[in-house]
């Protein structure tokens, strides 16, 4: 074995993974996570938990996981992230933990390969205190048994500050506007990334703690903010996420068949669209398939497609439009990986410009070359429109991922809750505490769309918070 590189994990095979809508990555077995472990440098001044947004003490549970004390692993992981099983599978490490790993090379844009494979590592420790059903280390405080917290959005910001809360002894209740709790991780990211009984299991263990979780209720509409008090809560955490999708403002945009890639996930992961006349909701992927943007979103929507072209008897033909080049791809790198392999087909420095349609339905997409300028406030280059450039292609279905906004119903309706001019919930950075009285904010809803483990770190903020302010009292 080559000790310099990570030791590979097993993947489905591209023929086998278009078939289904089964997990693609496998993960490690005991004999791979052990090698891999012993490839970490055991570093005095280790760095990857300073690029973990949640700072689990990386170095010390890779040395658990080689002594296969994986217990002790499991519970020096939990100290920091509740859902290690998830992040494990779905965290853009190369751009956190693994990026921070002494064997990537400095400015480096994201981790090297030789980088140690920390997700996976954590993923299978995750997997094994999944399976071993060992318990959460739980600290109940007489003070907050009598408290109560309203948890709007069942994200992974409100899966987790309920967790934290609900490990102290606090009464916590989740209202969830669909049907089925999760936020992205059950209506955005598809199963064959995150299989769905992963995340059930952390959510019975939730409950198995006592949170309550009322499904189909949107707050704003049916419950007002003021109403969550009334009710007799103590405080409330808003983690409403970013779900409103964002358009690109072309002619031809609400021709049929165009979907916003949120729309196209939600009904293929949470109606099992792919499945109709068998469930009720149709979707309509046809030979044609266009996706709009470079995001993780895109790359789902890509794949779901590909799966979906496949089940139907269609050759792949699903092209991913994006308007600047490979590199400044925001996409997790396994992903883009994931789609090369399945027959995604890439059209770099590309812009539509227009969709034409035929009978109300989209038939062909006009897009224009591009090439990079001048750095934007992102700092990344700006692509600028080549002149005479435009081109045409077939399309019969276009899935549009163009970044997500903030969820507004409820702020809509609360102007006591400052907002940005996004619409975002402007907090205290290091109390998570809103411009109203015991009403606190993290996840998306804050600062816009970021990773999993991000809101779950902004969320235990925020629970820390609100047991301090209970402590106030
Ligand atoms: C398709 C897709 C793929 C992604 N892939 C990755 C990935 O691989 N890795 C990664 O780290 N991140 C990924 N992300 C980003 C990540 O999922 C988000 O950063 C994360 O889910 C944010 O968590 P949240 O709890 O703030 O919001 P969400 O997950 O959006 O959850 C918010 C919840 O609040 C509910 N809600 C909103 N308003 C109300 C209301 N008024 N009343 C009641 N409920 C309400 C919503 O229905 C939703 O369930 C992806 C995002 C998308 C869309
Ligand atoms: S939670 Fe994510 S960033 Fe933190 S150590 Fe795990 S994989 Fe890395």
């Amino acid at each position: 074995m080559d000790r310099k590189l990570p030791v590979k994990w097993a993947e489905l095979s591209s023929q086998e993974r278009v078939m289904s809508f089964d997990e693609v990555s496998l993960g490690y077995t005991e004999e791979q996570v052990l090698k891999e472990a012993a490839r970490c440098l055991q570093c005095e001044d280790p760095q990857c938990s300073k690029g973990c947004p949640v700072g689990i003490d990386i170095k010390s549970f890779i040395y658990h996981v080689t002594q296969r004390e994986y217990n002790k692993a499991y519970n020096i992981i939990r100290a920091r992230n509740d859902f290690p099983s998830i992040c494990g599978r779905v965290c853009p490490s190369e751009y956190q933990c693994r990026k921070s790993c002494i064997l990537t090379k400095k400015n480096s844009p994201f981790a090297d390969e030789k980088a140690i494979n920390i997700h996976l590592i954590e993923r299978f420790v995750g997997d094994y205190g999944r399976k071993n059903k060992i318990p959460k280390n739980i600290k109940v405080t007489e003070k907050y048994k009598n408290k109560k917290v309203a948890v709007i959005g069942s994200g992974p910001a409100g899966l987790c500050a309920a967790g934290e809360l609900a490990s102290s002894g606090v009464k916590v209740v989740i209202f969830e506007a669909l049907h089925k709790p999760g936020g992205v991780l059950v209506y955005g990211i598809p199963p064959f990334r995150l299989p769905r009984d992963v995340l059930a299991h952390e959510i019975k263990t939730l409950q198995a703690l006592g949170v309550e979780i009322k499904t189909d209720i949107v707050a704003g509409r049916a419950v007002l903010l003021d109403e969550f008090f009334a009710d007799g809560f103590d405080a409330v955490f808003l983690g409403l996420g970013a779900g409103i999708p964002g358009f690109l403002g072309v002619p031809g945009e609400n021709l049929a068949n165009i979907y916003s890639a949120n729309e196209f996930l939600t009904r293929v992961n949470l109606m099992s669209a792919h499945k109709f006349p068998e469930y009720r909701t149709p979707i309509n992927v046809g030979r044609h398939v266009v996706i709009v943007g470079g995001g993780n979103t895109a790359m789902d929507a890509a794949r779901t497609a590909v799966r979906i072209q496949k089940s139907k008897g269609y050759e792949i033909n699903v092209k991913i439009v994006y308007r600047r080049t490979e590199k400044e791809l925001p996409a997790r790198r396994f992903e883009i990986g994931h789609a090369y392999e399945e027959g995604i087909i890439f059209k770099f420095l590309t812009l539509p410009a227009e969709f034409e349609g035929l009978d109300g339905r989209v038939s062909k997409i006009k897009c224009l070359e591009c090439r990079l300028g001048e750095p934007d406030e992102s700092g990344r280059m700006r692509p600028e429109k080549i002149p005479g450039s435009e081109f045409i292609m077939p399309c019969d279905t276009a899935v549009i991922a163009v970044g997500l906004g903030a969820n507004k119903v409820l702020t809509s309706v609360t102007p006591s809750i400052k907002t940005d001019r996004w619409g975002d919930i402007i907090i205290d950075p290091n109390t998570m505490a809103t411009s109203v009285k015991n009403v606190f904010a993290g996840g998306d809803i804050v600062g816009g769309e970021g990773t999993v483990i991000e809101a779950m770190g902004m969320a235990k903020r925020a629970a820390v918070s609100i047991l301090r302010s209970f402590d106030d009292k």
